[in-house]
């Protein structure tokens, strides 16, 4: 509506890259419509699109031949796996753990499922990883997920390996499942990604969420998949037929020419984000009364405006109508969110620049009358 009045709006609320798909994917998707790749396929997904996820996956986490088709369920985007994983694991009762701030669908699935949902808040002070003393507290014989999300929605924090080691040794330790959602692995600024899967004895009770939306701009595809153990698979695989029978054919060959194909663009869109999570950290941090810590994944700044607004989701109305700047209140995912605001740098260096220009000259005035 702000911006039918004419008015230029920055973009910073939206969590999908703004780089176009590339172009060899583009062109597998047409050419499979034209080639009438038009029917249904297996529940679980094409069976050269998961044995080229099961290599992938296994390559990127340096666990060569670890994965087979047996372990992969595609799915339109990592949300409804989440969901049909989920479905497939929690009984009422059951216990899911999870970081808060997050991506909402974890919660509201397990709710939905009536488990019992327990929140650890992730803080600042910790560059948003979890605490582990306190997860260790939380853990009790009803525990049966635990979801991290590493590189992290909202904040952009990221487990060290020693958390993953620890959450892994606490995993074995009393039984439960991690579903660690990956989705931000290719989105990952700080040598190389390490996955809790790659901690021995963890492959058996990991189950990887990942997907094509963030990494290779695709999120309007629809493509995104989970890998878990083999015994697992026939459950998720009947909730994906009982659910949305299979993903569209024609988005699955764009998935096989995604893997197939060169790797260079995800590289240069990361390489991108990196730059412009640099400019947006430098410019929030020198906004007086603003704290941000330096996101090492994903692409989310999450600073901390507690000290100029107590209101996140106010705040973030006014940094909307009064400073053309669209962005989300930190507590839209979490209790723990509460005073921050996520930006995503899904927009060019110049708008970055021109957002950051508003914001310096905005923040100082809200809440003042007259
Ligand atoms: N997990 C996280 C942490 C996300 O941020 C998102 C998307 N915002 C998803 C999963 C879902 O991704 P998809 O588009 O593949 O459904």
């Amino acid at each position: 509506m702000l911006e039918a009045t004419g008015r230029k709006i920055v973009h910073m609320e939206i969590g999908e890259p703004d780089f176009d798909t590339p172009e060899h994917i583009k062109e597998a998707g047409i050419r499979a419509i034209r080639e009438n790749y038009s029917h249904y396929t297996p529940s679980a997904g094409i069976p050269e699109l998961r044995d080229l996820i099961a290599n992938y996956a296994s390559t990127f986490r340096k666990m060569p031949g670890a994965f087979t088709r047996e372990n992969v369920v595609v799915a339109p985007g990592a949300k409804p796996v989440i969901w049909n994983t989920l479905s497939a694991l929690l009984n009422p009762g059951d216990e899911l753990i999870y970081a808060d701030p997050a991506y909402p669908a974890y919660a509201s699935c397990a709710s939905y499922l009536q488990a019992k949902v327990t929140a650890i808040p992730l803080r600042e002070s910790m560059d948003f990883r979890l605490d582990l003393d306190e997860l260790e507290r939380a853990v009790s014989n009803k525990t049966k997920v635990l979801v991290i999300n590493t590189p992290h929605n909202p904040t952009g924090g990221v487990l060290l390996r020693s958390d993953l080691e620890r959450i892994a040794e606490l995993a074995q330790r009393h039984d439960f499942i991690v579903i660690a959602d990956e989705i931000y692995s290719r989105n990952f600024y700080q040598g190389d990604f390490f996955s809790i899967s790659q901690v021995p004895g963890m492959r058996e009770r990991t189950i990887i969420v990942d997907g094509f939306s963030k990494a290779y701009a695709m999120t309007g595809w629809r493509l995104g998949y989970a890998i878990m153990p083999e015994d697992l698979t026939p459950a998720v695989t009947l909730f994906n037929n009982n659910t949305f029978s299979c993903v569209a054919t024609f988005v699955q060959m764009a998935g096989i020419a995604a893997l197939q194909g060169p790797d260079g663009d995800v590289v240069r869109m990361n390489g991108i984000f990196r730059e412009r999570r640099d400019r947006l950290v430098g410019g929030l941090r020198a906004i007086p009364n603003v704290s941000c810590t330096i996101p090492e994944g994903a692409f989310y700044a999450f600073p901390n405006f507690s000290k100029i607004a107590h209101d996140d989701k106010a705040l973030a109305k006014f940094f909307l109508e009064e400073a053309g700047v669209a962005c989300l209140g930190g507590s839209a995912f979490g209790k723990a969110g509460a005073g921050y605001v996520r930006f995503s740098y899904a927009a060019s260096l110049p708008d970055i620049d021109l957002a950051l220009e508003r914001l310096a000259e905005f923040a100082p005035r809200y809440g003042q009358t007259g």
